[in-house]
């Protein structure tokens, strides 16, 4: 039998990873797709043919890693790189999504996280959708001390995403994480639906 696939998103300090944390103490696995991506553009080879082909071979440094910061130069000036990029790298993570699936396919419930869901086309490939939310100044705030930034820059960072309504308009479930609501009885909720 198959599992139930939900995709887990929300804005930047949301927690969506703190939610899913929750899921895998209940021993529910999670594929954190950024963290895969990543991963996977530095390892695969057909991802590295086709950046190579468009920007030149100094996208990887010596070591075979992506040269990060170029990469970000070109995609935050150039809508149109940008564009190209994720056509190269989002079709090859969904195959290695696909391939964790089968994997994991015992499993009654399995999670997959993506801050992009939504914009990369991956909500397609899960049967519910989980979008966690925030009240703003507690994701500034939480931000802010996590990544020992200012709020300027937190700030744009959320202004730049889809916002909270949109995503909870395309969204199945909500999970509210704020001082008030506990995170696990939400979470118990909704699997018993
Ligand atoms: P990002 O999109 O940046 O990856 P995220 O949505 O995954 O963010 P988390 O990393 O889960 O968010 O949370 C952001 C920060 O806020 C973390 O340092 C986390 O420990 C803290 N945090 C999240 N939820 C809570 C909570 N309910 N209580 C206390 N701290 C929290």
């Amino acid at each position: 039998m198959n599992s139930i696939k939900i995709g887990i998103t929300g804005g930047i300090g949301s927690g969506k990873t703190t939610v899913c944390k929750i899921f895998e103490v209940l021993d529910i696995p999670v594929y954190y797709a950024d963290i895969e991506a990543k991963k996977i553009v530095n390892s695969d080879i057909e991802i590295k043919k086709s950046l190579i082909s468009l920007f030149g071979k100094e996208i990887y440094l010596q070591n075979g890693t992506i040269n990060k910061e170029k990469l970000s130069n070109i995609i935050f000036n150039d809508k149109q790189s940008l564009a190209k990029v994720n056509s190269i790298i989002h079709p090859v993570v969904r195959k290695y999504y696909e391939q964790w699936i089968v994997d994991n396919k015992h499993y009654k419930w399995t999670v997959k996280e993506a801050a992009i869901l939504f914009e990369s086309g991956s909500y397609k490939q899960v049967d519910k959708i989980i979008t966690v939310v925030s009240p703003l100044e507690t994701r500034i705030d939480r931000i802010m001390k996590r990544d020992n930034t200012n709020r300027e820059i937190v700030l744009k960072k959320i202004n730049n995403q889809m916002s909270d309504e949109e995503k909870i308009k395309k969204s199945d479930f909500v999970i509210y994480n704020n001082d008030k609501t506990l995170l696990l009885p939400q979470i118990l909720k909704i699997l018993k639906n």
